[in-house]
């Protein structure tokens, strides 16, 4: 083996890129997969969108923009906040990033070290348990449960604050559940962290247009008494079906973005120029697209969730948001993990293990169900037929 640094034993990984790369093979080999394991959306990304980019191709835009992003983009991510959100920002606290990622491992960077308490969801992205570990910060989960919806309650935040905590790392709505934290509890939140001032919250609202059932997404940038410690994390992957043009933001307190743009000129110098036009194009042009996508995964999340409740052994809660089920799979007596390798390389149908996200996701399994409601109609049937062989 390499002699590596000591650090690289702390680094985990995303298993969806693992059972992508698994699920690409068998497909190479002939086989019908259908892929309800990657966390993207089926869709294509708006004409003008792409557009866009290949006029910015075009116009000549082929050298470095500033690190921290074009001037143009971080006035329409700020134009965005205010839109959405109702919060005026400076552009100057905006950071472009190539994909909504890099703002974690920033973040891990810039707080996390030996001796620092960092709490985050679990189940939960699986990045953030591994960039904090990466950090040498100790990482604390906030158990995600079933039977709250997968929400966490403030007092599930709020009890685990230690004199070493120094950052917080928050998700609604939440990968891999599609928990969704109503206002009431968030307001709690708020009002706690109140007693502890050099907390730092990162907030990953990446999902936070897709909200169902009337809900109404919930920014911790919404909230001016603790506005000077938010981290926003967001960006174009999800809600313009972008993930493979890399490209996110974050919005920082202003003291501490010059530190992460440090760290962008260390690593990235700055995205794609191309890029960041086709970002201008996506906040500023007709978002109609993104109310198209977010209707028809409302309807697949309904066909799932009643297909999957049929499926004996299953049990699913009804996800609040983003485009993911979590089921309870314990019924079918087979350990999480091979659930998942059976369904693929028997069913030829790609999820992924609930412990892919943490701990507290053991018995469960994650469905994207960003794919063709034919695709999950027949991907339910082949489950049936397996489990009932
Ligand atoms: N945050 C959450 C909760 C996600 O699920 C994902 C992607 O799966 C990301 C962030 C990262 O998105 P990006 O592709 O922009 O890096």
């Amino acid at each position: 083996a390499p002699t590596l640094a000591a650090r690289m034993s702390t680094l985990g990984t995303e298993t969806a890129f693992e059972v992508l790369a698994r699920a690409g093979q068998l497909a190479a080999q002939g086989k019908d997969i259908i892929n309800l394991g990657i966390g993207q959306p089926d869709f294509r990304t708006p004409d003008h969108i792409v557009e866009a980019a290949c006029k910015a191709l075009r116009d000549g835009h082929h050298g470095y923009t500033p690190a921290a992003g074009i001037p143009a983009l971080r006035e329409a991510v700020a134009a965005d906040i205010q839109r959405r959100i109702g919060v005026g920002i400076d552009p100057g606290q905006v950071l472009i990033v190539p994909g909504g990622k890099v703002t974690m491992f920033f973040v891990a960077m810039l707080y996390g070290e030996p001796g620092v308490e960092i709490m985050y969801p679990n189940p939960g992205f699986p990045i953030y348990e591994s960039v904090i570990r990466f950090s040498g910060a100790t990482p604390v989960p906030i158990p995600l449960l079933e039977e709250n919806g997968f929400a966490f309650s403030a007092e599930d935040v709020l009890s685990r604050i230690t004199p070493k905590t120094r950052l917080i790392m928050l998700n609604s709505p939440a990968n891999p559940t599609g928990g969704a934290v109503p206002k009431e509890e968030m307001d709690k939140l708020v009002k706690g962290l109140l007693d502890h001032p050099t907390v730092t919250i990162m907030s990953d609202e990446i999902y936070g247009q897709m909200l169902y059932d009337g809900r109404q997404h919930v920014s911790m940038l919404s909230y001016p008494e603790i506005r000077d410690r938010v981290i926003l994390l967001d960006g174009w992957s999800k809600t313009y079906a972008m993930t493979g043009w890399r490209l996110g933001y974050s919005v920082w307190p202003k003291a501490v973005l010059p530190h992460a743009e440090k760290l962008a000129v260390n690593c990235h110098s700055c995205v794609n120029a191309a890029t960041q036009y086709a970002g201008i194009a996506a906040l500023t042009g007709p978002q109609d697209a993104v109310h198209a996508m977010v209707k028809a995964f409302d309807e697949r999340r309904r066909v799932i969730v009643s297909e999957l409740n049929q499926i004996p052994g299953f049990r699913c809660v009804e996800p609040g948001g983003a485009f993911y089920a979590f089921p309870n799979v314990e019924g079918t007596g087979i350990a999480t993990k091979q659930l998942q390798t059976r369904l693929l390389e028997e069913a030829g149908v790609a999820v992924i293990a609930g412990t892919s996200f943490g701990k507290y996701g053991e018995g469960y399994l994650r469905f994207s169900y960003a794919n063709s409601t034919e695709n999950i109609r027949e991907a339910m049937a082949r489950i049936r037929r397996l489990l009932s062989a």
